[in-house]
């Protein structure tokens, strides 16, 4: 693959940093907790600035509010956004996942009702897939729907649902035909969260946030016409909402992980540690032998994820899909993610302890812990292997 931006993309990266540089807005005064209503206000009023300038849902054709914009021009987005350290787009699941599935399986009413304000922010969506007993094996979800004249009822709970505490809607898949072979007894529905019987519960993590959710429903209606797709057709549904979700995702990991990097060897002449072999009889942990070992691996694992990262773009670039080597991308800087959090704590010693005091800490500690979840949320580690197995490398398929 040629990586040499061409002139139209060189154009696009540069009024885009042109436009972040005036207009980003002040980084929000209060505390930045996904639970605090201010804060989902500010980023509401973010992602309507993007909006209204024509930069959410690049990707999104033309006559539903999008720029029809190539993947390269996306992973330029998301890069310029991560390195003018932009505020989050907290309709994310909306805009990559949900939207693009609409569009592609939608009625004209479910395209004229939610595609607007899903990229304006006005709409935030969430994914209610896992359940307590349904993760890794989807197909297997127990939340029932049953036809009542023009609704269906729904009955069940869904588990670790990222944003419902703020949605106010909810992409929910419902067994709707228990007879039938598990994966053909589905259905996908828009259900609006403020409907009587729903009952959202904030599970904290161990960051610190409270960003996902047990989602109950107890006889919650739902008018047929909320349906996507078709009835027991939800399976196709989920593959092209799934297929959306782990594409896009390097460029941003690039560069957030290339900073982490930085703020760490910034941080390195803070630490002392003791030697016998300095004059002194100490030292930096700059001038540690095995922290610098430990720097340059870093530095070389970012190098090959980029990459990888490279590799996939130029996938979607030539196919319009991300294909299985999304898996590979996810894998990697999951893990990768994972390991360099857990190097800087072990650089940092009880220095990470000071998290409250310095920001410097309280960012190397809030990583390594939010780190934790990324190699299960969006397809664990195992199940990523098997895919890249079976689906890279022609494995047989395991069972
Ligand atoms: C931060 C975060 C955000 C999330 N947000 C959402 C959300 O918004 N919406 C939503 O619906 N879900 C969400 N999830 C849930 C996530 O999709 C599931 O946790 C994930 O699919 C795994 O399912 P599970 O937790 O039930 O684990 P299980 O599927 O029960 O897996 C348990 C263990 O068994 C292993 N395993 C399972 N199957 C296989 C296999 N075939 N081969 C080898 N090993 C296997 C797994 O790798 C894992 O180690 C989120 C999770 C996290 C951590």
């Amino acid at each position: 693959m040629d990586l040499t931006l061409s002139p139209s993309e060189r154009a696009f990266r540069d009024e885009l940093r042109a436009w972040l540089a005036s207009n980003l807005p002040e980084p929000f005064a209060g505390q930045a907790h996904s639970e605090d209503r201010d804060y989902l206000e500010y980023l509401r009023a973010w992602q309507r600035r993007l909006f209204e300038a024509g930069y959410s849902g690049l990707t999104w054709p033309a006559a539903f509010g999008g720029r029809g914009a190539t993947p390269v021009e996306q992973s330029l987005f998301v890069e310029e956004m991560a390195r003018a350290k932009a505020p989050d787009v907290v309709g994310a699941i909306g805009i990559g996942l949900i939207g693009p599935t609409i569009i592609a399986i939608g009625s004209d009413e479910q395209k004229a009702a939610y595609l607007e304000p899903i990229l304006s922010g006005d709409q935030i969506w969430c994914q209610g897939f896992s359940e307590p007993d349904s993760g890794s094996d989807l197909a297997s979800l127990a939340t029932r729907a049953v036809r009542d004249g023009d609704d269906f009822i729904v009955n069940g709970q869904k588990i670790w649902t990222s944003y419902a505490h703020v949605a106010d809607y909810c992409f929910l898949l419902v067994r709707t035909d228990s007879a039938a072979q598990k994966h053909k007894g589905i259905t996908c529905l828009l259900v609006d969260m403020k409907s009587e019987g729903i009952t959202v519960k904030p599970l904290r993590m161990m960051s610190g946030d409270a960003a996902f959710n047990e989602i109950f429903f107890s006889d919650v209606r739902v008018p047929a016409g909320q349906v996507l797709g078709e009835i027991d057709g939800g399976w196709r549904v989920a593959i092209t909402a799934l297929m959306n979700e782990r594409a896009n995702l390097g460029a941003a990991v690039r560069v957030m992980l290339a900073r982490f990097l930085e703020t760490l060897i910034a941080a390195l002449p803070e630490i002392p540690r003791p030697s016998s072999s300095h004059p002194s009889g100490s030292m930096s942990a700059a001038e540690d032998p095995l922290v610098r070992q430990k720097i340059a691996q870093a530095h070389l694992d970012l190098e090959v994820f980029g990459m990888t990262a490279d590799r996939a773009l130029a996938r979607v670039a030539t196919d319009g899909v991300p294909g299985p080597e999304g898996s590979i991308l996810k894998l990697f800087w999951s893990e990768l993610n994972q390991r360099m959090t857990q190097g800087a704590m072990e650089i940092a010693g009880p220095y990470a302890q000071l998290a409250d005091e310095q920001e410097v800490w309280g960012e190397i500690s809030y990583a390594y812990l939010r780190a934790r979840g990324n190699t299960i949320e969006a397809g664990t580690s195992e199940v990523l292997r098997n895919i890249i197995a079976e689906r890279v490398l022609g494995f047989p398929k395991s069972y």
